[in-house]
């Protein structure tokens, strides 16, 4: 059974090796100079490859029914994949990265089993165009191949440099598949604020909900990243996913954003507690106290919005708008930043379009989907990895069962 996996990413190495297991003759087109240069970058470098409770409602997807029978049935077999390998690993909060703390570390643990398969590597060739007919005739810049199962694992489309650029969508679309709409996803969110120079370069610990048309979606804590041209950081990346789908269909796109998440009780129990700080310093201005919790630099965007400046007193400033501001800052968002900038793309093949044991498709007999490239979306936390590992075990075992 001659079997090609085109993309030597995170699903396509899996693929490949459990193929190569099954008796499969695998080889790997990989049009970048070395397998895997996307996972060098995960994790910044550490690798976050999967998550403790990893479960539905960490993805985004046009299929939650098929996702999760995905999940139901594949989840358990990750981690011993991976111990199989010899790779030692260490949960942090949930999230799991190679001991090592080394990307590296994993690449080599699935490059070395694929070299001791014997799994055909050809790396800076591009697959150009796919045709079937009795077998798949594969065309690259550089040779000819022919496959009786081809595994399609060419990625999404986010940061193209690493070679996800998209071309094996088109080629899919070829063979009869179907794309929903692709966008950056876990990427940082812009809008049309006059004030982002003030608080450019902040980092802070701040509590960010999004609303979509006046509807709550989601609700993160933790450290948010103020840019230039909004805000950043792994909070508003979950947020992000919901992003583009909700802009393109003209709804309004709200964070609001609560500078003082460690303060549990009201607005109007802050203004008590403010009152009381006030009081007990009188000679304190403005300025004095906000600097007591908040960035220096926020502090002076928010004296600015309220039309007042750091020598101004707590009993003479507009006491009902700071407060509005510190709880429930409006930041209108406009765009997403650039597939570039973006860690995954959301949108892809709709699962409804492969069966999920084996991610055949169902347009294309003996054509198999793996990884980013299908319209499954996950948060931050090692859930995008997770889905690839998934795919990539299930189109491995799939393309050759009956070997
Ligand atoms: C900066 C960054 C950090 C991330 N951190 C994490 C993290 O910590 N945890 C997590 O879970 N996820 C993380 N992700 C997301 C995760 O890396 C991806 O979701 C995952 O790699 C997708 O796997 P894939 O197999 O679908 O595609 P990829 O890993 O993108 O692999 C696709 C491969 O196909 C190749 N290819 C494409 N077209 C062709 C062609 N025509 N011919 C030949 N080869 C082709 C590409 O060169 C590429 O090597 C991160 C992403 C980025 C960009």
């Amino acid at each position: 059974m001659q079997v090609i996996v085109v993309g030597g990413g995170a699903s396509g190495l899996v693929a490949a090796i459990v193929a190569a297991r099954k008796g499969g003759t695998v080889t790997i087109i990989e049009k970048n100079n070395k397998l895997g240069k996307k996972l060098y970058l995960t994790g910044n470098g550490r690798c976050n490859f999967w998550h403790e409770d990893l479960n539905i409602n960490d993805y985004i997807t046009s299929d939650k029914e098929i996702l999760q029978s995905i999940i139901a049935t594949t989840k358990n077999k990750v981690l011993p994949f991976f111990t199989n390998l010899g790779l030692v690993y260490k949960v942090i909060n949930g999230y799991y990265y190679p001991f090592s703390n080394q990307a590296t570390s994993l690449i080599n643990a699935l490059t070395r089993c694929l070299e001791t398969l014997k799994v055909t590597i050809k790396l800076n060739e591009e697959v150009l165009t796919i045709t079937k007919e009795k077998d798949f005739t594969i065309q690259t810049n550089k040779d000819i191949y022919h496959a009786d199962k081809l595994i399609l694992a060419g990625g999404g489309m986010a940061a193209p440099k690493t070679g996800s650029t998209g071309e094996v969508l088109t080629l899919a679309s070829k063979l009869g598949h179907s794309i929903n709409k692709v966008y950056p996803a876990l990427v940082s969110l812009n809008g049309s604020g006059k004030y982002y120079a003030i608080w450019d370069g902040v980092r802070s610990e701040t509590q960010v909900t999004l609303y979509i048309d006046n509807t709550k979606i989601r609700e993160e804590i933790g450290e948010v990243q103020f840019t230039k041209t909004g805000l950043s950081g792994i909070c508003i990346f979950n947020l992000s996913n919901y992003v583009t789908p909700a802009l393109i269909q003209n709804k309004k796109v709200m964070i609001n954003i609560n500078f003082v998440p460690w303060f549990k009780g009201t607005p109007q129990e802050f203004k008590k507690w403010l009152d009381s700080v006030a009081s007990k310093n009188q000679a304190f201005p403005l300025g004095y106290i906000l600097e007591g919790f908040l960035n220096y630099k926020i502090s002076n965007l928010l004296l600015k919005l309220i039309g007042a400046d750091a020598k101004t007193l707590w009993s003479s400033c507009n006491q009902e708008k700071l407060l509005n501001l510190l709880f429930s800052f409006p930041f209108e968002v406009t765009s997403t930043n650039s597939f570039e900038k973006a860690q995954v793309s959301g949108g892809g093949i709709p699962l409804s379009e492969i069966n999920p044991k084996t991610m055949e498709s169902l347009k294309c007999p003996d054509l198999y989907l793996t990884g980013e490239i299908l319209d499954v979306t996950g948060f931050c936390g090692g859930y995008n990895l997770g889905f690839a590992w998934m795919s990539g075990l299930n189109a491995g075992e799939g393309c050759c069962q009956n070997d």
